[in-house]
């Protein structure tokens, strides 16, 4: 068996990845290709837990209108209910496979899930049982970002990988630049001062603060997720150095 070089790994996951290609909500067949491809990361002999993104249902910000008849945070706890509906996809897709799986939630919901405790997270890491956080951190006015960064930090992962659509950190936006230029590597004060959009802001200086180094990649591109987990090089490692 090929093993990782990583003991333990935080694999956030942006909604889009559940939905069908170019469109919104859940595809069965995209949880599924995404399962199948965080089993064989798992075979590489590392622990792995998810937090899974809502976008592809809804982000609390889409509702931050003149008028809107919502308080911006329900949105939020809204988001942070669409990612449990990911989450609970996900879990069968990876049963499905024969991979062992628990969801938490950071909001309390008896009879769907466990609630997230730190010291339970671990020892079912510890018991090769994929660990799929959802409901972000709980609270509103963040995103799933900062939930991936806290839990990499408590769980005391090795690092942040972060599945996107594009291939990395680029200059500028690559969906819009054709001349935007990826990155292999950066450090956090470079995406801090070049305002690279990467994650938000309170997640990268969370990372920055207690050096826990953050690889974005693309995982729309088949394979990438394995070499990620085994600390394969790709897309974009963010770090001290850059
Ligand atoms: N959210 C929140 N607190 C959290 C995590 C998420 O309020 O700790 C809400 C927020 O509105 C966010 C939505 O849930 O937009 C869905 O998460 P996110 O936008 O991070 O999903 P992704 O873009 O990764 O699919």
């Amino acid at each position: 068996m090929d093993r990782s070089v990583y003991r333990r790994v935080i694999l956030k996951i942006s909604g889009e990845g559940f939905a069908p290609e170019g469109g919104r909500g859940l595809a069965m067949e995209s949880i599924v290709r995404i399962a199948q491809e965080v089993r064989e990361a798992l075979q590489n002999g590392v622990q792995i837990a998810l937090v899974l993104g809502g976008g592809n249902i809804l982000r609390g910000a889409q509702f931050i209108t003149q008028g809107s008849h919502i308080h911006e945070a329900t949105a939020h706890y809204m988001g942070m209910l669409a990612t449990v509906m990911n989450a609970l996809a996900m879990q069968d897709a990876l049963e499905s496979l024969g991979c062992s799986t628990r969801v938490m939630t950071a909001i309390k919901m008896d009879g769907v899930a466990e609630p997230y405790i730190r010291r339970r997270a671990l020892r079912h890491l510890e018991k090769g049982r994929v660990v799929i956080l959802a409901a972000g951190t709980g609270s509103p006015f963040v995103t799933t970002d900062t939930a991936a960064a806290q839990r990499a930090l408590e769980l005391d992962a090795s690092i942040l990988l972060k599945a996107t659509r594009v291939d990395g950190v680029y200059s500028s936006d690559p969906e819009k630049d054709p001349n935007a230029i990826l990155y292999t590597h950066l450090s956090y004060d470079d995406v801090l001062s070049q305002h690279l959009r990467v994650m938000d802001q309170e997640a990268i200086t969370k990372c920055q603060d207690y050096d826990m180094p953050v690889r974005v990649f693309n995982f729309r591109v088949p394979g990438n997720i394995k070499s990620a987990v085994r600390g394969e090089n790709v897309g974009t490692l963010i770090g001290r150095e850059s």
